[in-house]
């Protein structure tokens, strides 16, 4: 059994409910069937919030900074962003570009 399945007093972890001891930089660790149940893998983003007295923890789920949206993500310096916006910002660059080179605008 790994170190993050058991409680500090030794006893086995309830994937629902479990005790840790913090660390000295504040770190916790939480149990490994806790994060497979709530899909938490290494590198996620996870939000702490303090509710009513309690630490909340919560998935970040991972959206395109433009539109929201969640599939054919692409990662570039920690932003997401989605297929089709990338093909839109592509799209604008292009007509940008041969709108700038028919008014002779573009600097040779
Ligand atoms: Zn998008």
């Amino acid at each position: 059994m790994q170190s993050d399945e058991v409680n500090v007093d030794g006893s086995a972890t309830n994937p629902i409910c479990a005790v840790r001891r913090v660390d000295a930089l504040g770190r916790i660790v939480l149990p490994s069937a806790m994060r497979k149940m709530l899909g938490i893998r290494h590198g996620d983003l996870l939000e702490a919030r303090l509710e009513d007295g309690r630490v909340v923890i919560v998935k970040v789920e991972r959206e395109c900074t433009f539109c929201g949206g969640r599939d054919g993500l692409i990662e570039m310096n920690d932003k997401h962003v989605c297929n089709r916006c990338v093909s839109g910002l592509v799209e604008r660059s292009v007509a940008d570009v041969e709108a700038r080179v028919w008014s002779g605008s573009l600097a040779r």
